[in-house]
C-alpha cells in the first residue's frame, strides 16, 4: 500500500560520469538507470540520435521508477492565470502578446484574479501559476497588494508566480538598490516573497543557446540572466521549476546543451547552498521539476516559417539548427545561411525521445511533468512510459499556449482514469509533491463516473473579457481518444 511521502524529494548526491564508456552499452545504461554514473552531453546527444525509441522508454522509466516507485503517478490542481498580455518582448513564438495600445489588451483587476482564485479553491485546488507578459505600466506596489490580497484570502493556495524574464524586466521597471544584477533581483524578490510569493515557474526557458534565443526570443533575457535569477530565488530558500520548448529552429545539440545547463546549475544549488549535504534532503533552493514542450506554431510569426522538409530539395542537406548547433551553446548564426529560416516541428515521437532524455539526463531533478496540455492526453499518458511521473494540472484555464492553437483541457476523473489506465496508481499531489489523495480505492474520482460522456466535451472556463487570444470558451476537447 502506497502511503504520503515526506516534504523533500530531491536528489543530490554527486552522480560520476564515465566519458569513454560506449553510450549505448546495456551495461552502462544498467549503471545510468541504478543511478551509480550520468552521461555527459556528448553521450546524451548520442543516446538521443541513435538510441532506439524503445530504449529511450526503458531506460527514462527505469530512472523514473528508482526515483518515484512502481505504482504512483501524480496530478495537482491549480490554475493558471495570465494577469496581463501586455508585453514588452516580441518572442516570435508567442500569438499571446499585445501592446499596451491594442484594442484587446488586457490587465485583470485584482478582484477578478481574486476571483479566479476562489473558483479553483472550491474545486480543491492548491496552487496557482501567475505569469503575465512583461507590463511596464505596473509599479510593484500592484504586484505587492495582488500577493497580500491573495495570501490574506486564501492562506493555503501556493503561489507559483513570475518566472524569470519578468524578473529581469522588474529589475528594469522597479530601478532597485543593489550594485548587481543579483543584489536587484534578491530585493525585488525579497519584496515579492514578502508580499506572498511562493515559488518561482520556469516560463521562459524556451532554449538556452545564444543563436536559438537571439532569434526567437526577442526582447527578452538571456540564458545567464535566466539562470541567475532562479539562482538568486534558490539562495532564498524557494522552489523553482524549468522548461524547454523545442521542435523550432534549434538543432538537436542545443536541446542536450539546455538540460546540460539546467542539471549545472542544479548541482550549483544543490552542493553550494547552505542547506545542501543532508541525506536525500536539502534546505536551499532548487529546481523542483523540468517540463518541456514541443513549439505551437497557429498564429505565431515563428510558425509561418517554412517546415523543414516542404522542399524536398533540402533534405539532402543537414537542418540548419543542427549545422549551427553546438553541445557547448558556441554555435556561430552565420554557419548556415537558412539558420532561423526553416522550422523543424516536433511530432510524438520527437517529444517523447526529448522527454526520455530529459528524465535521463537530468538526474539531479526530482519531477519530470508530460505534456498533454500541448500533446493531447493520449501522448501525455504514454509519456508516463517514458520518464514522466506527473501528469501536471487539472486545468481551468489556460491562455498563452492556447493562443498558439492548444485547448486541450482535462479534469479530475480524466486524469486519474489516463493515469490509471497507463498502469499507475493516480495521486494528487501539493506543489512540492507531496500526496495529498491517493486514489487506490472505490471512491477515486475516477472509479466513481458512471457516464464518460459528460467528461468528454465541457466548458470548463471563459477568459475574461478583454482577451482576444483567450476568449473563446475553452472546451474539453478530449479525454480518452
Ligand atoms: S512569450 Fe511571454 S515574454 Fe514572450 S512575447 Fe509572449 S508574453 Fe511576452
Amino acid at each position: 500500500m502506497p502511503t504520503l511521502r515526506g516534504a523533500m524529494h530531491t536528489i543530490h548526491r554527486p552522480i560520476p560520469t564515465k566519458p569513454d564508456a560506449e553510450p549505448l552499452d546495456a551495461g552502462f545504461l544498467e549503471a545510468v538507470v541504478a543511478g551509480a554514473v550520468r552521461l555527459t552531453p556528448e553521450q546524451s546527444f548520442r543516446l538521443y540520435t541513435e538510441a532506439p525509441l524503445h530504449t529511450l522508454a526503458r531506460v527514462a522509466d527505469g530512472v523514473c521508477r528508482r526515483i518515484h516507485g512502481p505504482s504512483i503517478r501524480t496530478y495537482v490542481k491549480d490554475r493558471n492565470i495570465n494577469y496581463t498580455n501586455v508585453c514588452t518582448a516580441r518572442c516570435t513564438f508567442c500569438a499571446f502578446r499585445r501592446d499596451g495600445d491594442e484594442a484587446d489588451a488586457y490587465t485583470l483587476e485584482h478582484s477578478a484574479i481574486e476571483d479566479k482564485v476562489a473558483e479553483l479553491v472550491a474545486i480543491g485546488g492548491t496552487q496557482i501559476l501567475m505569469q503575465g507578459g512583461m507590463n511596464p505600466a505596473l509599479p510593484i506596489s500592484w504586484y505587492e497588494e495582488l500577493l497580500r490580497r491573495l495570501k490574506s484570502k486564501f492562506p493555503q493556495v501556493h503561489i507559483h508566480a513570475f518566472s524569470p524574464p519578468e524578473f529581469i524586466e522588474f529589475v528594469e521597471y522597479f530601478d532597485p538598490p543593489g550594485d548587481s544584477l543579483e543584489s536587484k533581483l534578491k530585493w525585488v524578490m525579497v519584496r515579492l516573497r514578502e508580499a506572498g510569493l511562493d515559488s518561482i515557474p520556469g516560463g521562459g526557458g524556451e532554449i538556452f543557446a545564444a543563436p536559438v534565443r537571439r532569434k526567437i526570443g526577442l526582447g527578452k533575457c538571456d540564458a545567464e540572466a535566466w539562470l541567475t535569477t532562479m539562482f538568486v530565488a534558490h539562495q532564498l530558500g524557494m522552489f523553482t521549476s524549468a522548461t524547454m520548448m523545442f521542435g523550432h529552429i534549434e538543432g538537436l545539440a542545443d536541446r542536450v546543451h539546455h538540460l546540460e545547463l539546467v542539471r549545472s546549475w542544479q548541482d550549483k544549488a544543490l552542493t553550494e547552498l547552505p542547506g545542501a549535504g543532508e541525506p536525500g534532503v536539502s534546505g536551499a533552493g532548487h529546481y523542483k521539476a523540468f517540463i518541456s514542450w514541443p513549439f505551437q506554431r497557429e498564429n505565431t510569426p515563428l510558425g509561418r516559417l517554412p517546415e523543414w522538409g516542404d522542399d524536398p530539395a533540402e533534405l539532402e542537406r543537414a537542418f540548419p539548427g543542427d549545422v549551427v548547433a553546438r553541445l557547448d551553446g558556441e554555435g556561430d548564426a552565420r554557419a548556415e545561411a537558412l539558420f532561423g529560416r526553416r522550422a523543424r516541428m516536433a511530432g510524438a515521437t520527437e517529444y517523447l525521445r526529448t522527454q526520455a532524455l530529459s528524465r535521463i539526463h537530468l538526474d539531479n531533478i526530482y519531477s519530470i511533468g508530460a505534456s498533454w496540455v500541448t500533446m493531447g492526453p493520449a501522448i501525455g499518458q504514454v509519456g508516463l512510459r517514458f520518464g514522466a511521473n506527473d501528469m501536471g494540472s487539472v486545468m481551468m484555464e489556460e491562455n498563452v499556449v492556447s493562443a498558439a492553437g492548444t485547448t486541450y483541457c482535462l479534469d479530475e476523473q480524466v486524469l486519474c482514469r489516463l493515469i490509471r489506465e497507463a498502469g499507475f496508481v493516480p495521486a494528487q499531489r501539493d506543489n512540492t509533491y507531496d500526496l495529498l489523495r491517493i486514489h487506490d480505492g472505490p471512491e477515486s474520482p475516477d472509479l466513481l463516473v458512471r457516464d464518460w460522456s459528460a467528461h468528454r466535451t465541457k466548458r470548463l472556463h471563459i477568459q475574461g473579457p478583454t482577451n482576444s487570444a483567450g476568449s473563446a470558451p475553452v472546451e474539453l476537447t478530449t479525454s480518452l481518444e
